[in-house]
């Protein structure tokens, strides 16, 4: 399995998430055999500048040797121990306070590590229960999430997402499960419709729905500061504000999903930030470790652990956690993150990068499948439309998501269709030269895939 060989691969055993099984036996799997700073590399050695940060996820690039070091020294020290029955290895210990101090601002009190995001959004619903039935309020238990939002792919997380490739054929969402509105004002607003309007009519729909079912039924609202995987979607100016005076006044708690929007992306250590938002409890994941190993965490409020802590000694334990809960390699990977983010001042040369990234991406705006360009910090996407001056989508069934992301790959460049969109993501060491490499490969891309949509 060390030597590549060769770039596709005939693969049976292998059931490739967010796939088309059928196409994938036609066309076979890619291999992807080495990585090299914002690159990487695959089978045949071609070589690809990575959009996407493999899944939103690869901020340091591939090739970082201290998070190496970092495994490897803690691999030699301990490679496992846990954290339940009151143990701890220094590095998850180490993670829990670095991370709490980091936040200070949203003042946390306590951290729970698990391996994913999916995992995290679960367990702060399984969290959002206790503590409202350990407050004696255990009729709220109903939790709000967006359409387009996307937590994950645990019954909870996928509950939770928004979107319907995730919902049919699974038999979600759960109960307790209920969507609000997108806050995207390009998408959803209507013809002759101000972005404020826009907002109070949102707004005044999240109202009528909490009248509707009870704000005494209803526990926490999940938000992704910005959504993701539903196409980068920004949300509507002055919508969060308004958004959190509305769960403050019902006693509903806001539990922002960071899993992307963390450690940088979006030009402040976290979205909320740059979003303005307080939520009560936060989940992080992806780049806490630069994707190097798995690991992800909630962070929650003094006000929720200390219940969690009361009702946990009422019950002998607190009845919750995974095995590799605070993983001290994984966990050792992270703090290695933060200290490298910190020394480098990565946040900073994402704030010294975006304006080149954004003004790129505004520029794709001329190109005729391009109807807008939406970003922050180092996210972005383009809405890519069949008529851009009639707002009219490709039909699934034409496949051009699957022609660009192609042609972009016969550039050298990955980047992932969604929906209407194709999101970017680089790492977050990419330099100018790269940003440039980056959106000329994109912009030849496009024009293959303009030819072939008229051909
Ligand atoms: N939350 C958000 C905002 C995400 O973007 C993702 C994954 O893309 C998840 C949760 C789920 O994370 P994971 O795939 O690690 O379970």
């Amino acid at each position: 399995m060390n030597s590549p060989v060769g770039e596709k691969k005939r693969n049976g055993s292998l059931l490739h998430p967010y796939t088309n099984p059928v196409r994938q036996q036609q066309t076979g799997t890619t291999l992807t055999a080495k990585g090299d700073g914002v690159h990487v590399l695959d089978g045949d050695g071609k070589r690809h500048l990575d959009g996407m940060s493999g899944l939103w996820c690869a901020s340091l690039g591939y090739s970082e040797p201290r998070l190496v070091e970092a495994a490897r020294r803690q691999m030699e020290l301990l490679p496992y121990h846990q954290t339940f029955d009151a143990r701890a290895t220094a590095p998850a210990l180490e993670l829990a306070e670095r991370l709490v101090g980091l936040t200070s601002e949203f003042e946390f009190d306590k951290v729970l590590f698990a391996n994913s995001g999916s995992e995290a959004n679960d367990q702060a619903a399984k969290l959002i229960w206790f503590y409202f039935n350990a407050i004696g309020k255990p009729r709220k238990k109903k939790l709000i999430a967006r359409t387009r939002a996307y937590h994950g792919v645990t019954v909870m997380s996928a509950s939770l997402t928004g979107l319907a490739l995730n919902h049919n054929d699974f038999d979600l969402p759960i109960d307790r499960v209920l969507h609000t509105d997108c806050p995207s004002y390009y998408h959803y607003g209507k013809p002759g419709e101000s972005e404020s309007d826009f907002v109070s009519r949102i707004i005044g729909n999240l109202e009528a729905l909490i009248e509707r079912e009870g704000a005494d039924t209803i526990a926490a609202f999940f938000a992704e500061p910005i959504q993701g995987a539903g196409g980068v979607l920004m949300p509507a100016q002055g919508y969060f504000e308004r958004l959190q005076e509305v769960l403050t006044r019902h006693g509903i708690l806001l539990v922002a999903d960071e899993v992307i929007t963390g450690f940088g992306r979006t030009g402040q250590m976290f979205g909320s930030q740059t979003l303005g938002i307080k939520p009560d409890i936060m989940n992080i994941a992806k780049a806490m470790s630069s994707a190097y190993l798995p690991i992800s965490a909630t962070l929650l409020s003094k006000e929720i652990s200390d219940a969690i802590v009361e009702g946990s000694n009422r019950q002998g334990m607190f009845g919750h956690g995974v095995t590799y809960s605070g993983h001290p390699v994984c966990a050792a990977v992270a703090i290695e993150v933060l200290n490298i983010m910190q020394e480098r001042d990565l946040v900073g040369h994402v704030r010294e990068m975006s304006p080149l990234f954004l003004s790129r991406l505004k520029r794709m705006e001329e190109h005729p499948l391009v109807a807008q360009s939406r970003g922050v910090g180092l996210l972005g996407a383009l809405e890519i439309l069949k008529d851009k001056s009639r707002r009219v989508s490709f039909a699934l069934t034409d496949g051009i998501g699957l022609v660009l992301k192609q042609a972009a790959l016969d550039e050298g460049l990955i980047i992932r269709p969604l929906l209407d969109c194709v999101a970017i993501c680089p790492p977050l060491v990419v330099t100018p030269s790269q940003i440039d490499e980056l959106f000329d490969k994109l912009g030849r891309a496009l024009d293959v895939t303009l030819r072939t949509a008229q051909s």
